[in-house]
């Protein structure tokens, strides 16, 4: 837990979200600036500022993290969709909690190149 990271505060309670499920080592809610018709951010609850550092301290989070991931997206858009590891700032993270954003449906503006 990081008492000063927006994404560990949602996973407390102590900010709220829409939430759209929650596992034993994750949460899911919708993006409040949604990029496509269907935008979901999954997040673990342990934090690690992206989703390699994630990789390296708890495989085991990081598979619940991908699996849950899928089944979001299976739910919400289909089985077609995009998911999205932004890593680093130089990628457009911007939040350096470890978390993948769902994509489905039409997307709101081009990705950028
Ligand atoms: P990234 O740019 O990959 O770090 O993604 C961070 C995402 O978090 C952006 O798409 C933001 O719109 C989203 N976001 C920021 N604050 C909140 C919040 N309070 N609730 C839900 N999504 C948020
Ligand atoms: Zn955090």
């Amino acid at each position: 837990m990081s008492s000063d990271c927006l994404f560990c505060s949602i996973v407390r309670g102590e900010i709220p979200a829409d939430v759209v499920s929650q596992t034993e080592h994750t949460i899911a809610f919708r993006d409040i600036n949604p990029q496509a018709d269907v935008h979901v951010l999954v997040v673990p609850r342990l934090h690690e500022p992206d989703i390699a550092s994630l990789a390296a301290a708890d495989p085991d989070v990081t598979i619940a993290l991908i699996a849950e991931t899928l089944r979001i997206a299976q739910a919400e858009s289909g089985g077609q969709y995009r998911l999205v590891f932004n890593t680093g700032e130089a990628a457009g993270q911007t939040v350096f909690h470890a978390h993948g954003h769902v994509l489905g449906g039409h997307l709101h503006s081009p990705l950028p190149s």
